[in-house]
């Protein structure tokens, strides 16, 4: 299988899209395709066994039927034979009466006789033909015997048994031809008299068969070569496709065949109920099979994907150097990924589902704000990282920058938050030695302007201080000798290199306030907003935390770089006096607030508050004089440069101690007015 694809974009995570795949693959066609044929296959000889029975099941019916037909033509023959029999057995000769008599009454009785004979030998002695519309043969037609009659003739004699004729056709004008067979019945007391019956064979069908037989099928008599010897006088003809021969046997050894061609035609396709009930049931197997099946590839194709992107998305979290950790609205983690494991060194199953406090949080930034939640964000903010410290499961801590977003759920409801963590350890680290060693070439570059102002200003007030000595020492002498004349030149020249000390000194003054101010309106939240990288820097090495505020409108007309020079000593002083503080009291203040001091107009002050251990009152009475310090490394002008910066600016710095313990320094500079 190729690689799962991912694709571009701020859904990345439930967009993955796999490789296209038809719902129908050729696999899957085959398969289709088989089973159609096999459901065409069932389906076909499903119809083509309920076809045959079917089939078979007339075909019998029809063989039964004929059986029966031929049966019951049997039987009345039978009747007439035995009518016959009783006859000949006390007929006399020349009891003409009686003969007539019974031969009438048979006639009447028996539809398809047309004539009964008594003969000698083949002499006709007396004869009753049937009454009309049936065919009459009459005695012309008689008087000399058909051959196949004269057999039969002979056979019955012969045997002293009844015996049929093979029929044979007789044509009567203004009848149709039609074929008869003749009864011979010996009479016993007469060695050569015969009583000769004359049936016609299609008469023999209309009234002997069945009419329901006859009605439902093409019913002929035959010969055995197929030949047709009658019909009956009415019938439909049959269909062809059930077709049967029975025999009909007659007395004497003869058969003639009935044979009857049913008008049922061929069974439909879908013959019955039940086989279109069949039909119908396979097809909807087939078709809930073909939806199954769809269904199924559907279901399977989705698991595939899901699995994909399960996989997918592993994966990608397993990639990914950025801790991920998520939180339940109340703070409870509901999932961490492995780079944020790997980072605090705690395992997955030890981190979900803890509440707050976290195992991870330090003691000292445990309280700060964000921590346990994130900070209120309005929609759109831009999004701010929170810096904050770690604390590995070794004891390790360690920086973090921490993004948060909200954690929407399916019902479009908050349901947490995400937050992805970097360890910023490395950036701090080297932002921690350029720091160190900006603070290194500054102290260097002080030290230097220092030994220059120091070698200058020796070198300037050495020459008028060795003067002023080499006249003291004159004026001594002068006096010790009594010479009082000169000490008035002297004491003149003393004076004039004091001033001229004074002179040089004024001038160093002049020329440190000298710079030229390049000011211009400047907001001083603005301002902040630009330090407070620099002071976040120099607080961070003594985890000191910084929280500042400034009244909207505090705007005045200064030089920014002196301005930021005054703030950033000023900080740095507090950040270093708050070392021996307990770590959790840290805090930095920093408030510059619009003050209206009456006649004066509009003042901004700025106000830097530490929780440090203030200023010794012996301290406070040189707290802004020039190369006043108490650290160690200390050169003791940054608070004389402030003030002389202020007052340049045409404020006040000022000193006081905080009723809460730590000192409060503060410049007071005229506003220029709010800010647009
Ligand atoms: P430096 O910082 O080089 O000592 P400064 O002129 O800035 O020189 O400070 C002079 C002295 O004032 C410091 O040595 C310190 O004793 C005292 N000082 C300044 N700021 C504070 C402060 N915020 N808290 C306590 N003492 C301070």
């Amino acid at each position: 299988m190729s690689p799962p694809e991912p694709v571009s974009g701020r859904d990345t995570a439930l967009a993955y899209r796999p490789g296209k795949e038809s719902l129908f693959p050729v696999r899957s066609l085959w398969f289709v395709a088989a089973l159609v044929v096999l459901l065409a296959a069932v389906l076909w000889s499903t119809l083509w066994l309920v076809h045959n029975y079917e089939q078979s099941e007339k075909q019998e019916s029809l063989q039964q039927a004929s059986l029966v037909a031929a049966a019951t033509i049997r039987s009345r023959l039978g009747e007439t034979e035995l009518a016959l029999r009783g006859l000949a057995s006390d007929l006399r000769s020349g009891d003409d009466a009686r003969f007539n008599s019974v031969a009438s009454e048979l006639l009447a009785n028996n539809p398809a006789l047309l004539r009964i004979e008594l003969r000698f030998g083949s002499d006709l002695l007396a004869a009753v033909d049937a009454p009309q519309p049936r065919p009459r043969l009459g005695p012309a037609r008689r008087a000399g015997l058909a051959f196949d009659t004269q057999i039969a003739l002979a056979a019955s004699r012969g045997a002293d048994r009844l015996a049929y004729s093979r029929p044979y056709p007789v044509e009567i004008p203004g009848e149709l031809p039609f074929a008869v067979t003749e009864l011979a019945v010996p009479v016993e007391r007469e060695r050569r008299g015969t009583l000769l019956a004359v049936y016609s064979l299609s008469r023999m069908l209309d009234y002997f068969a069945p009419a329901a037989f006859l009605a439902a099928n093409e019913v002929t008599l035959g010969e055995v070569d197929g030949s047709t010897l009658a019909r009956p006088a009415s019938g439909m003809p049959g269909a062809g496709v059930y077709r049967t021969t029975v025999p009909l046997e007659l007395a004497g050894g003869r058969s003639i065949w009935l044979r009857a061609d049913s008008r049922t035609g061929e069974p439909k396709i879908i013959p019955n109920l039940l086989a279109g009930m069949l039909v119908a049931a396979i097809a909807g197997l087939a078709v809930i099979g073909g939806l199954l099946g769809r269904d199924m590839r559907l279901r399977a194709r989705a698991e595939r994907a899901l699995r994909e992107q399960y996989a997918f998305r592993t994966a990608m979290e397993d990639s990914l150097v950025t801790g991920l950790r998520a939180r339940d609205r109340d703070g409870v983690i509901t999932y961490v990924n492995p780079a944020f494991c790997k980072m605090t060194g705690y395992r997955s199953e030890e981190l979900v589902g803890l509440a707050p406090p976290l195992p991870y949080w330090t003691s000292e930034t445990a309280d700060s704000p964000g921590q346990a939640q994130p900070r209120a964000r309005n929609p759109g903010d831009q999004q701010q990282g929170l810096e904050t410290v770690f604390r590995r499961r070794n004891g390790e801590q360690f920086p973090v920058l921490i993004f948060d977003a909200p954690l929407i759920d399916a019902n479009g409801e908050q349901a947490g938050w995400m937050d992805s963590i970097f360890d910023i350890s490395d950036q701090k680290r080297i932002e921690e030695l350029s720091r160190r060693q900006q603070e290194k070439l500054h102290q260097n570059a002080r030290m230097a302007l220092l030994g220059e102002v120091s070698s200058s200003l020796s070198h300037e007030l050495n020459q008028p201080l060795a003067a002023i000595s080499g006249y003291a020492t004159a004026c001594r002498n002068l006096l010790a000798s009594g010479k009082q004349t000169d000490l008035d030149v002297a004491l003149s020249r003393i004076y004039s290199q004091a001033e001229r000390a004074g002179q040089v000194i004024r001038s160093v003054n002049d020329f440190v306030r000298s710079r030229k101010l390049d000011r211009a309106a400047i907001d001083l939240a603005d301002l902040m907003r630009a330090l407070e990288p620099l002071i976040e820097l120099q607080a961070r090495e003594l985890g000191v935390r910084l929280a500042w505020k400034a009244d909207p409108g505090a705007v005045v007309h200064a030089d920014r770089t002196m301005l930021e020079q005054v703030i950033l000593n000023l900080t740095r002083n507090a950040i270093e006096s708050m070392a021996s503080t307990p770590p959790e009291s840290r805090l930095l203040e920093i408030e510059i607030s619009l003050l209206d001091s009456g006649g004066d107009g509009p003042m901004v002050e700025i106000a830097v508050l530490d929780r440090g251990a203030g200023v010794s009152p012996e301290a406070s009475k040189h707290l802004f004089s020039a190369f006043f310090s108490t650290k160690e490394q200390g050169l003791g002008i940054g608070l004389s440069l402030c003030r002389s910066v202020v007052e340049q600016h045409g404020g006040q710095l000022r000193y006081c101690e905080r009723e809460s313990g730590g000192a409060r320094f503060s410049a007071t500079i005229a506003a220029i007015g709010a800010t647009t």
